[in-house]
């Protein structure tokens, strides 16, 4: 089993600012759990996306505004999204590594693969950059798929909702969009009522949970909800919004996932689905030790290398009632 890591310099001269949670420590964090982790990595070079690509699911006028905003030095787009000259860079090859493992992955038989993505992409919208995120790596490389006629499930794990996926193909019945994320929390989105919303009946799952859930209630949601759904779904692909900022020791959301707890989410999705057709990208996580533990969890977990460990916190009861909420909807749509 190879992972091929998709990934490119510019990442870490996309400047944030001094003392900015989204830096390119963040990187360096990943790159260190590829070392540990003890699997045959394959380093590509993220190349530049197109501007056609973009444009499945960003306006022109949008991209030519971040191209432009960067070439004159950069600068805050809100509170929390800034950019600097080398952010163009870094945003086009952001989103060029996701679509260059769908690539590269159709060519190999035994390998997955993981984009190191910086910018991150799931919050930015068809005309918008927020919640540190400029183009939407993930959904860019989903559209193109569904340009080819593949059915793609995202999975995104990420403490945040994303926003900025779901609106953007949310109403398209050959794309399963299915999240959990701290609720209510940034970005205020991703309500268990959008399954009914919109053109796709069904295959929008949020999953909102509260401060305080830990990974026994997140891995039966995955096991109960996620992956019955998917199987039944029966995607040709599965991409993964992988952020770790819902581990117990980040400071940017309040739940408690373990490193290992990534890893079992990873673990039971490579069960179910062949992992060449697994394109895991880095959302959120923040935490440098946690973000690198969990990435050493994640793509052990892909590979199927080792069992992950039971152990795992104990969510407050709230946390097992939204599961049941949320499954009692999903349950008109999905045998679950
Ligand atoms: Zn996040």
């Amino acid at each position: 089993m190879q992972v091929v890591v998709a990934s490119h310099p510019s990442s870490l001269e996309h400047d944030t600012g001094r003392n900015h949670p989204e830096s390119p420590d963040r990187v360096l964090a990943v790159r260190r759990g590829m070392d540990e982790c003890g699997l045959d990595i394959v380093n590509i070079e993220s190349p530049e996306i197109q501007r056609s690509q973009l444009a499945v699911v960003h306006d022109a006028s949008y991209i030519e505004m971040i191209e432009m905003y960067c070439s004159l030095g950069g600068g805050a787009f809100d509170m929390d999204t800034v950019v600097s000259e080398q952010s163009w860079l870094a945003a086009l090859t952001a989103a060029g590594g996701v679509w260059a493992l769908v690539e590269e992955l159709r060519a190999r038989s035994d390998a997955t693969g993981f984009a190191i993505s910086r910018p991150p992409g799931h919050h930015a919208l068809r005309q918008r950059a927020m919640g540190f995120c400029l183009f939407n790596n993930i959904a860019i490389s989903a559209a193109l798929l569904r340009s080819q006629g593949e059915k793609v499930a995202i999975l995104d794990w990420d403490a945040h909702h994303g926003n900025g996926t779901q609106s953007m193909l949310g109403d398209d019945p050959g794309v399963l969009y299915v999240s959990i994320h701290q609720d209510p929390f940034y970005p205020f989105d991703g309500h268990i009522q959008d399954i009914d919303a919109g053109e796709a009946k069904g295959t929008t799952i949020n999953i909102p949970v509260p401060a305080g859930t830990a990974g026994d209630v997140y891995r039966r949601a995955w096991g109960e909800l996620v992956i019955p759904v998917v199987k039944q779904f029966e995607p040709d692909w599965v991409l993964i919004s992988a952020g770790f900022d819902a581990h117990v020791n980040d400071s940017l959301a309040e739940l408690q996932l373990r490193s290992d707890d990534f890893g079992w989410l990873a673990a039971t999705v490579a069960e179910i689905h062949p992992v060449n057709r697994v394109v895991a990208t880095l959302e959120g996580g923040y935490d440098l030790e946690a973000l690198q533990q969990s990435t050493v969890t994640t793509l052990m977990g892909l590979a199927g290398v080792a069992p992950m460990s039971d152990e795992t916190g104990v969510s407050p009861a709230a946390a097992g009632h939204a599961v049941d909420k949320a499954a009692r909807e999903i349950a008109r749509h999905w045998k679950v």
